[in-house]
């Protein structure tokens, strides 16, 4: 016999999380998950993802880290609101904690939320924060076997992006290999081949974002 331990944990961070979605649906603001690894590029992916739609959408970022407000001062620097989440170790982020940083953010003058989720590829998958949507980045050095090792985050992404295109040459990464394994697990998936650094395939993933944001 199995004793679910979580499970009273995780009911309750359920109804926070459909609050939460409730709320942005009501102020009509899409609410995007970026989950990574830490170091796969969540930061600079937002920063740049801003680049492209800051014309367009009136956009808020929630970061969430286990310690410091680095990437939220990135985020500031840009011009753009952040809320600093610190989950003081936690190593992922949980409903309650987007309740509280939704409470700071002018919604009804947000059109777009994008949430940095703390960099870590397992647990994340469990809490359901309220987003609207899911985006999982994994970076060329992690390598392309993360599909296979963490088939969790990877099925229940609505997009991946694969970040560091430009570090190809210096990786044994077959990209063949990572497609393929990726769409074994999530044939729906959108997959964008990225690099933060030279800006290839930025473009046509925040067209893709913004797509789905005028649905
Ligand atoms: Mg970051
Ligand atoms: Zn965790």
């Amino acid at each position: 016999m199995q004793i679910e331990i979580n499970k009273p944990i995780l009911e309750l961070n359920d109804r926070l999380a459909a609050a939460n979605r409730a709320l942005l649906a009501q102020n009509k603001v899409f609410m995007l998950d970026i989950m990574a690894s830490p170091g796969a590029g969540k930061t600079a992916t937002i920063l740049a993802t801003i680049e492209c739609l800051r014309e367009r959408y009136r956009i808020a970022v929630i970061e969430g880290d286990v310690a410091s407000d680095v990437d939220a001062q990135k985020i500031k620097a840009s011009g753009i609101t952040a809320v600093q989440i610190n989950t003081g170790g936690a190593c992922h982020l949980e409903a309650a904690m987007i309740e509280r940083a939704l409470e700071m953010l002018p919604l009804a003058e947000l059109d777009l939320i994008i949430v940095e989720n703390v960099g870590n590829l397992v647990c994340p998958t469990e809490f359901d924060l309220g987003q609207t949507a899911q985006a999982v980045i994994l970076s060329v050095p992690e390598g392309d076997d993360k599909p296979q090792k963490y088939p969790g985050i990877f099925a229940i992404a609505d997009v991946v992006l694969l970040n560091k295109l430009d570090a190809l040459p210096l990786f044994d990464f077959s990209v063949e290999q990572f497609t393929s394994s990726l769409e074994a697990l999530n044939p729906t998936a959108a997959l964008f081949q990225v690099s933060t650094r030279t800006k290839a395939g930025i473009a046509d993933w925040a067209t893709w974002l913004s797509n789905i944001i005028d649905a």
